[in-house]
C-alpha cells in the first residue's frame, strides 16, 4: 500500500504547530516510514509544491492576500486538509481585535509604508476554505497529533476531547482558582486536551485552546461576575485567543 501524500504548510504565525511536529523526536522515524511529506518548507529545503496531497496540515491565521491565495492552492491540492493551532482553527491572537479599524491600526503602526503592505485582519481557515479537521491549542499538543495521525492512516478522523479544560483539572484534583482564589480562569469554557497545564502550576487558564462547543457562556459569566469581574474584564479575557463564539456571546 502506497503511502498518503502530506504537505505541512505555515501562514501567518509564530510556527509553533509547524515545531511540535518536527519535535516528535521519538516518533519523527515512524512518522516518515508512515507518511510520504512532500511539501514542509519548515523542514526541508527541497519540497514538491504542485503536488496533489491526501493530507495537508496547515498552521497560522489567514493575513494577507497572498496567504489567502496560497490557502486557497493549498485546497485545491490536498484530498483532507487540517487546521492546526489556535491561529488556524480561531483566528488566534492576531483577531482579537479585528473588528478594530484595520486600516487606522496599520497606519498607527507602520505609517506612510502600511499603504504598500499586504495585511488583511486575521481569519481563521474555515472563513476562507472547507476544512475538514481542527486541532487547536497553542501550540497543539503532540499527542493529539500522533492521535491524529495514526487515525488519519486507518482511515477515520480522530476523537478529540469535548469535555472541558475543569474536567482535567478536577480530574487531577487541583484546587479551583476560581472558586477558592476567586481567579478568572477560563477552564469552564476551553476544550480540554493539555491535561490542564497552567492549572498544574497554579495559573489561570487564559483558553488558549479555543471553546468547548457547548459551552453554558451564561452559566459562566454569571459565576464570573458573582466573583467581581466587570463584564468588559470578562470580554478581554475571552477575546484573548481570537473573537470566539463564546467572547462575541458574552459581548
Ligand atoms: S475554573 Fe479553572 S481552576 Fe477551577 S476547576 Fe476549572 S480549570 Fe480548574
Ligand atoms: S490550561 Fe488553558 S491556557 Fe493553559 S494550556 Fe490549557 S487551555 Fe491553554
Amino acid at each position: 500500500m502506497s503511502k498518503p501524500t502530506v504537505g505541512i504548510f505555515g501562514l501567518t504565525g509564530c510556527a509553533g504547530d509547524q515545531l511540535v511536529i518536527l519535535n516528535c523526536e521519538d516518533q519523527l522515524l515512524d512518522i516518515l516510514g508512515a507518511l510520504d511529506i512532500r511539501d514542509f518548507l519548515m523542514a526541508s529545503s527541497e519540497n514538491d509544491t504542485e503536488c496533489e496531497l491526501d493530507i495537508a496540515f496547515v498552521d497560522g491565521a489567514v493575513m494577507s492576500q497572498r496567504n489567502e491565495e496560497d490557502l486557497k492552492r493549498i485546497r485545491e491540492r490536498c484530498g483532507l486538509l487540517v487546521a492546526i493551532g489556535t491561529c488556524a482553527v480561531w483566528g488566534g491572537i492576531a483577531a482579537m481585535d479585528r473588528n478594530l479599524d484595520q486600516k487606522k491600526l496599520i497606519q498607527d503602526i507602520y505609517g506612510k509604508m502600511g499603504k504598500k503592505l499586504d495585511i488583511t485582519a486575521a481569519r481563521a481557515l474555515h472563513e476562507v476554505v472547507k476544512v475538514d479537521f481542527n486541532i487547536s491549542g497553542c501550540p497543539i499538543e503532540k499527542e493529539q497529533v500522533l492521535n491524529a495521525i495514526s487515525n488519519l492512516l486507518n482511515g477515520n478522523l480522530p476523537v478529540l476531547p469535548e469535555y472541558a479544560v475543569c474536567t482535567e483539572c478536577k480530574v487531577r484534583e487541583y484546587n479551583c482558582l476560581l472558586i477558592e482564589k476567586g481567579e478568572l480562569c477560563l477552564g469552564p469554557m476551553t476544550v480540554a486536551g493539555c491535561n490542564a497545564r497552567c492549572l498544574e502550576l497554579g495559573i489561570p487558564c487564559v483558553g488558549c485552546r479555543g471553546p468547548i462547543d457547548d459551552a453554558n457562556v451564561e452559566s459562566a459569566l454569571a459565576l464570573f461576575q458573582e466573583k467581581g469581574f466587570s463584564q468588559e474584564d470578562i470580554v478581554r479575557k475571552l477575546r484573548t485567543f481570537a473573537p470566539t463564539p463564546a467572547a462575541i456571546q458574552a459581548e
